[in-house]
């Protein structure tokens, strides 16, 4: 049975007919006419484990049995605080708590309130501005869409809550010139960012937020080599916050557990989310240096954000157990691997085909640029909806795979997402 003429759930699409999904193993999902669909994006890079996983199925049931929930007002939980641990303990250096929220929209918002927070305590209530890039995606909800970049996204919702101005993304395909190195390249982006900096006042900003590697606006973007040091020396230099947004890229996507490992840098927060419970239940969390959350306890001690279901135990067990599996199943180095072999296969598929322009990512975290033409590098018309058509034609083969795109003002494009999950056998990825 197709939804959505006949559902009454308000879809988030109203004009199409939706599979109803049933069933769910290893790396495909089942819908009710019974056929099977390759998920080859992970959803939204969610499901890292896959589906059906009997480890982290198993640890939600006795989590359920003893303690479903139990509010955060009242208690804590051993779940929450054991994942805690197993997080910080594998966190960026000097990290010291994590504040567990729903959803990657949610871990934004409350970083983004925590950042501002942060200055009301330390007696710096002037710092009013955020920083953050175009073409990034940071969430839906009005806090997150104030600082993401997607303009298709934000445009009927302006003016938005808070203030934020953009800079340049790390987008080296599109905007690395001829005569400049990469290095060089991350250097001018910096500047830029350096010049927001001092318009605005060093004194005003809050916090840079960025993706540690774009994801859900332009396909996939690595940062070039130096561009966070840099970004990172910068905030040093005028006190402002690095709030690095790892929901899509982070907990192993890229071959490290933290993506901002490999560019070397250290954030104040970083957001995680979809990875962390791998799609089994709805989790996120905000990863927290120790001097911020020491001067919370030490001034007003309550970080105002309470949401009824912070830390819901069930959430916990699930992200537990799937963060467990990662580290018993020497996962990370698997994503690696079997990272290097999804790109030799990718270029061996694409390298060459016309409208393939760039193939760009990090270990099972992949992009595809849509172009007409490989040598002008001119996105589709946006009124063609190629990345929707795309969708529909690989759903319509059994293939999950994540596109985007559509504004060409806003500077999005055509892409295609390709997250698989952590588990999949390189048969499954070829
Ligand atoms: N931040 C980034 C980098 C994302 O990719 C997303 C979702 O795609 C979000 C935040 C929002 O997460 P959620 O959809 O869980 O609210």
């Amino acid at each position: 049975m197709p939804a959505s003429t006949s559902t009454r759930v308000f879809h988030r699409q109203l004009h199409h007919d939706l599979p109803v999904a049933v069933s769910g193993q290893g790396i495909s999902i089942t819908d009710s006419a019974g056929k099977a669909y390759l998920d080859a994006s992970g959803g939204a890079a969610v499901s890292c484990l896959g589906h059906g996983h009997p480890d982290v199925i198993a640890a939600m049931h006795a989590q359920i049995d003893k303690l479903a929930y139990a509010h955060t007002s009242f208690f804590t939980t051993e779940v929450a605080e054991e994942l805690a641990d197993l997080l910080i303990e594998s966190a960026p250096e000097g990290m010291s708590h994590a504040y567990f929220v729903s959803g990657g929209s949610e871990a934004v918002e409350a970083a983004l309130k925590m950042a501002r927070q942060y200055f009301v305590e330390i007696g710096q209530p002037q710092r009013r501005h955020f920083i953050a890039r175009r073409q990034s995606y940071h969430g839906n909800t009005l806090g997150a869409l104030a600082v993401g970049g997607n303009a298709w996204r934000r445009e009927q919702f302006k003016p938005l809550l808070i203030n934020v101005a953009h800079v340049a993304p790390c987008y080296e395909y599109r905007d690395r010139r001829e005569d400049e190195s990469a290095e060089q390249y991350g250097q001018r982006l910096v500047a830029e960012l350096s010049a927001t900096i001092e318009q605005l006042g060093p004194e005003n900003v809050i916090a840079f937020v960025a993706e540690t590697v774009g994801g859900a606006t332009a396909g996939v973007l690595p940062p070039v080599p130096g561009y966070f040091r840099g970004v990172r020396e910068l905030c040093d230099r005028h006190g402002i916050l690095l709030i690095l947004d790892e929901v899509m890229c982070g907990m192993g996507r890229t071959g490290t557990l933290h993506a901002c490992e490999q560019e070397g840098v250290v954030p104040d927060l970083v957001t995680i989310a979809k990875g962390l419970g791998g799609g089994y239940q709805p989790i996120g969390a905000v990863l927290a240096q120790a001097r911020l959350v020491d001067t919370f306890r030490q001034g007003s001690g309550l970080f105002q954000h309470g949401h009824t279901y912070l830390g819901h135990a069930v959430a916990c067990a699930a992200a537990l157990a799937v963060q467990q599996v990662i580290r018993r199943d020497g996962l990370l180095a698997q994503v690696r691997s079997r990272g290097e072999a999804f790109q030799a296969r990718l270029l061996e598929a694409f390298s060459s085909h016309p409208h393939v322009g760039d193939i760009r990512g990090r270990g099972l975290f992949w992009g595809l640029e849509l172009v007409t033409d490989r040598r002008s590098k001119q996105w589709f018309d946006p009124d063609l909806k190629l990345h929707a058509r795309i969708k529909k034609a690989a759903m319509a083969e059994g293939l999950m795979v994540y596109p985007m795109g559509g504004t060409v003002d806003g500077r999005c494009g055509d892409h295609v997402l390709l997250a698989p999950p952590f588990v999949a056998s390189e048969a499954e990825l070829a």
